[in-house]
């Protein structure tokens, strides 16, 4: 007997077709990344990596498991109002959707919070919530008009967790709805953004883990401005 190869079985279970985007159409779980890179995503899909779509995939289970938690009868001072639901919502002539992860009623004082749920490799590492996570919680408090929130960090190996309360902040609502109107307009006037993730120490990590940074360098090539 040769057993099947369960690899290439995983593989074939999340290979999903690449899929063209709509300008117009846009989702709060890009927001936070380089406005370039999104634009870039738009003009010039490309496949999902295999690796990348496991990481999704290890992202949802532990997602389910975190709702199960709030559903158990073992934690009766929660009740879990609403789980990964779907919005849409209107801005000028386009439209932000997506998903939400966990809306919960805590019992004792009858007030709801809002759960974005994110799965991390080490929750040693985690000391605050990352700025796109916590642009992504503003934008839908503001949306759902709830003014409680939490970034909630699960680590994929032990499920310890680590989470950080945000208030509904409206002028950071605001400032999310503006990137959204910022990418908008370049993809309709067919504009490219600036290489943002590259002018500022503290994002220029996400270059190294971008699929368009060749494209990336050969539209604006290194200089002092954006090394
Ligand atoms: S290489 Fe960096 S700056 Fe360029 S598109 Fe990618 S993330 Fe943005």
């Amino acid at each position: 007997m040769n057993p099947p190869d369960f690899n290439a079985m995983v593989d074939a279970y999340l290979k999903k077709e690449k899929k063209q985007k709509e300008t117009g159409r846009y989702y709060p779980s890009e927001i936070g990344s380089c406005l370039r890179k999104v634009w870039y995503s738009y003009k010039f899909p490309i496949e999902t990596e295999p690796e990348q779509m496991k990481v999704f995939e290890m992202g949802n289970i532990i997602h389910e498991f975190i709702a199960k938690v709030f559903k158990s009868d073992k934690n009766p001072h929660i009740e879990l109002l609403k789980e990964e639901f779907p919005f849409r919502h209107e801005v000028d002539d386009f439209t932000i959707s997506g998903r939400i992860d966990d809306l919960i009623l805590l019992k004792a004082d009858g007030s709801q919070l809002l759960v974005e749920v994110k799965s991390t490799k080490s929750i040693a590492y985690v000391s605050e919530a990352s700025p796109p996570h916590v642009a992504q919680l503003q934008l839908y408090m503001h949306i759902l008009n709830v003014h409680d929130g939490v970034v909630l960090y699960v680590d994929k190996g032990t499920l310890q967790t680590k989470w950080f309360p945000a208030s509904y902040d409206a002028k950071k609502a605001e400032q999310v709805i503006a990137r959204f109107k910022a990418l908008h307009r370049c993809l309709t006037e067919d504009v490219l953004p600036i290489a943002e993730a590259r002018k500022s120490e503290k994002t220029r990590w996400m270059c190294r883990f971008c699929e368009y940074s060749d494209r990336c360098y050969a539209a604006t090539p290194k200089s002092e401005e954006f090394p």
